[in-house]
């Protein structure tokens, strides 16, 4: 248990609304941020009279960010210094300002001056830092990071501030941020923002409360707490979080499983992981690795496991004493329950769509079980390393609707087609070119059926969709990381609860 808060930041355009929020936020929050610039000023002058006539169970906020620091209305210095210099409402616990306006502020107590940095520029966050230091008050600094590492930089605030004794609340935007907003209080940040819902952020990576409490544990988390996460790009949308958080809680694991958006791979292993070179101290258990890093990583790795040297690709790290252990799971997780529901795969004859980083470990495990496997390509040049790589047959994806091969058992789809986004209406074959096939398995995460899998419904095959794959590989990475097994049935569970919800 840490001492920081947590606080829901609130946006609305009418008054009411901003109320009927701000009561669903006191559910949740250590403290309620009120941002007033969502409004009309007219109506912000409006909510701030209906606050005053209103009793709330949770300290409240009163923020009018500038529009040049992420303000949602056009509010001119003068209107902003105008709105805090007339009646001052005791409901607030504090107010956050601008260094701009901030003296105009200067009869609200418990101001927080607040400075946000949007541009990967030249400004130094040590002497903006030091500027505000001059002032006497708790000080906010959000800066946007693109690359996971362009966030070192607000986060080592927390120990200048610490060393101090200053309250601070360091936060860096984006995605790339993500982490400082979840590790923030175990490391002595004074709080962290968060969203109310989905869709309702007001600052760029800002996670829900109830993904900061429930999956995330922030206000559990400590300096001793393992750090775990999936590093590649991008990685907002990954379900694994809502799979491994709940394994550790349940089995009493001090971590924590984040996202963690790696763009230069190289310059976030030298400055976040390598113990002779990092730069901050995380305490990290070890990554699940995704697009576009599981090759890349590997000359990363201190050891490598047999089979992942074989696939060449590593989608599990464990560190271990300062060292990196690749492993790769996703063949297991591929091949575990395709034998649970196929049955005996020994000369199979199975088509694999798509020669990528997924299709690496599909044909590793079959070739393993004795199948028959002909890999399926748009581009055959491109796949000729693929083809020479694992020794196995190559052959174009057919563009008209003509049949793969007339006597496959099982077909794979190892491509993106199907999933959520650009590709989700499309499929890589037609329930005419599927004609006969026993079996078809597509390796994308979707609660209903993928159209590739309505497909090879109407072409009277049985079917397996990606999510068990998934499960049975992050079951194998958290007993790789923990040593023990994990809680099979509680990781499903809380997989489906998140795609539900995500739908
Ligand atoms: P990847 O490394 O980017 O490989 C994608 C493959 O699909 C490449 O061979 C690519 O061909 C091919 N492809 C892309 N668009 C295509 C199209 N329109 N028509 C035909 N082929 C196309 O991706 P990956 O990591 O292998 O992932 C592939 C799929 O598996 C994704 O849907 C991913 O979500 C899923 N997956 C699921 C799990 C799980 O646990 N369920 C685990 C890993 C992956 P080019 O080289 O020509 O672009």
């Amino acid at each position: 248990m840490n001492n920081g808060k947590i606080c829901i930041s609130v946006c609305a355009e009418t008054a009411d609304e901003m109320i009927a929020k701000i009561r669903r936020a006191e559910l949740l929050a250590d403290m309620i941020e009120v941002r007033f610039d969502c409004l009309p000023l007219a109506q912000a002058a409006f909510l701030l009279a209906q606050i005053a006539d209103s009793a709330f169970t949770k300290p409240l906020i009163a923020t009018l960010r500038a529009s040049e620091q992420g303000g949602k209305n056009l509010a001119s210095l003068d209107e902003r210094a105008a709105f805090w210099q007339a009646k001052k409402s005791d409901r607030f616990s504090a107010v956050d300002v601008e260094e701009d306006a901030f003296d105009a502020a200067v009869d609200w107590s418990n101001r927080i001056l607040s400075f946000h940095v949007f541009e990967k520029s030249s400004l130094n966050l040590s002497d903006i830092y030091k500027r505000l230091c001059s002032r006497n008050d708790l000080i906010k600094l959000a800066a946007y990071a693109e690359d996971i590492t362009d966030s070192i930089p607000v986060w080592k605030l927390i120990e200048k501030a610490l060393w101090q004794d200053k309250e601070i609340i360091p936060i860096a935007m984006g995605d790339a941020g993500k982490w400082t907003r979840i590790l923030g209080l175990a490391h002595g940040a004074y709080m962290t923002y968060a969203s109310l819902d989905d869709g309702e952020e007001t600052a760029d990576g800002q996670i829900t409360a109830s993904d900061l409490i429930d999956v995330y544990r922030v206000r559990e988390l400590d300096k001793n707490t393992e750090l775990y996460g999936v590093i590649g790009d991008p990685v907002s949308s990954s379900l694994s979080p809502y799979m491994q958080n709940p394994a550790f809680a349940a089995t009493g694991v001090n971590a924590v499983f984040i996202p963690l958006l790696v763009k230069d791979l190289d310059e976030f292993i030298r400055r976040m992981v390598t113990p002779a070179t990092r730069e901050v101290e995380l305490n990290f258990g070890g990554f699940s690795v995704t697009m576009p890093l599981k090759q890349a990583i590997i000359k990363h790795l201190d050891e490598i496991d047999p089979v992942a040297e074989r696939i060449g690709a590593v989608n599990t790290v464990k560190i271990s004493g300062g060292k990196l252990i690749g492993y790769n799971t996703d063949a297991h997780g591929f091949i575990t329950p395709l034998k649970t529901q196929f049955g005996e795969l020994k000369n199979a004859r199975v088509a694999v769509i798509g020669a990528g980083g997924a299709a690496r470990a599909c044909v590793y495990a079959l070739a393993q079980a004795g199948a028959d496997v002909t890999v399926f390509v748009r581009d055959l040049q491109k796949a000729e390393v693929f083809k020479n790589e694992f020794q196995v047959k190559l052959k174009q994806l057919p563009t008209d609707n003509s049949q793969l091969q007339t006597d496959l058992d099982i077909v794979v789809n190892a491509t993106p087609l199907g999933m959520k986004g650009a590709f989700e209406n499309d499929s890589p074959l037609t329930a005419e070119q599927l004609k006969g096939v026993k079996f078809v398995y597509d390796l994308v995460v979707r609660r209903d059926d993928t159209p590739l899998l309505r497909e090879a419904e109407n072409a009277g095959a049985s079917t397996l969709g990606g999510l068990e794959m998934l499960i049975a590989q992050g079951i194998k990475q958290f007993a790789i990381w923990t040593g023990r097994e994990a809680p099979e049935e509680l990781m499903r569970e809380s997989l489906k609860a998140r795609i539900d919800k995500r739908q």
